[in-house]
């Protein structure tokens, strides 16, 4: 059994404005192992190791079914006693993970880092658009908290979308002041990254790209400093059709490397039991 177990979801049928996102999967795994850099975070966990990392491939799938293969295929790794690392694929598939992640570990906190709230009620008459996951995760009562950083694209329904669910939003303007997230040691979280957060500077390829973003190093000290349980995570919306240098799918494996040492370091102790429900539910599927 290892901590945190891979999976890549190769779907872009979410997306609103460009394909190509579904390819990004296969790519950060290539960049995961390549020998351009070795296999050791910058906190020294090698995630080469079996009791770290392990990997359950790629799906991909249709869009009627994509909530529930996904929401499945993360129930089987949560039955394990792993943690789910998900590789989009676009972020419409954020709200599946949740749902079964929640189911276990609940009352969860969400740590969303993204230049978009992902809030709208719907989008081009889409609920369940990559611009929706979070309204989504949230009216189901899915997380307890969801805090938001490097948003820079937010509009006055998504701002009213953010009072009614309590969102903590740290948008760039508050980031710049200095305003940074405060998560205690006693809450399970989900880090959920798109990695349009980061500045088209540093990860060009996008199918939003945004400028004023974050840094590499900003999001890297994000997840190196949380000192909670994180019991699931996603790295999404890389597009490999708008990165011809690969340099956005380096910056991805960076991060999933960085979350997979993170999500190792802390212990499952502090973590609920597997129960008994998901364990007979994964069988079942
Ligand atoms: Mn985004
Ligand atoms: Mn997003």
């Amino acid at each position: 059994m290892s901590s945190v177990t891979l999976l890549g979801v190769a779907y872009d049928a979410g997306s609103s404005y460009r394909r190509g996102c579904a390819a990004a999967p296969a790519l950060i795994r290539d960049q995961l192992v390549s020998s351009v850099g070795n296999s050791w975070s910058e906190t020294l966990v090698n995630i080469a190791d079996s009791a770290v990392l392990s990997d359950d491939g790629d799906i991909a799938p249709a869009t009627h079914e994509m909530h529930r293969q996904v929401a499945s295929s993360v129930t089987r790794i949560l039955a394990t006693e792993s943690r789910p690392l998900v590789l989009g694929g676009d972020h419409s598939i954020t709200y599946p993970i949740v749902s079964a992640v929640s189911r276990l570990y609940a009352p969860l906190t969400i740590l969303h880092i993204d230049a978009h709230p992902d809030l709208y009620e719907e989008f081009e008459g889409n609920r369940y658009s990559h611009a929706c996951p979070f309204a989504r995760i949230m009216e189901e009562g899915l997380a307890s908290r969801l805090t938001q950083v490097g948003i820079r694209t937010m509009t006055d329904h998504q701002q009213r979308q953010a009072h009614r669910f309590q969102a903590v939003v740290i948008d760039m303007l508050a980031w710049s002041s200095g305003d940074r997230p405060i998560i205690s040691p006693d809450e399970r979280v989900y880090v959920s990254i798109d990695v349009d957060a980061i500045d088209p500077a540093f990860a060009p390829g996008v199918s939003h790209p945004e400028p004023g973003g974050l840094s590499v190093r900003e999001v890297l000290s994000i997840i190196q400093g949380l000192r909670c349980a994180v019991v699931g995570a996603d790295v999404v919306e890389c597009n490999p059709e708008v990165d011809p240098s690969g340099i956005t799918t380096r910056v991805a494996a960076k991060l999933v490397k960085e979350l997979v040492a993170q999500m190792h370091a802390q212990s499952l102790s502090r973590l609920t039991r597997v129960g008994k429900a998901i364990r007979n539910e994964a069988a079942a599927h």
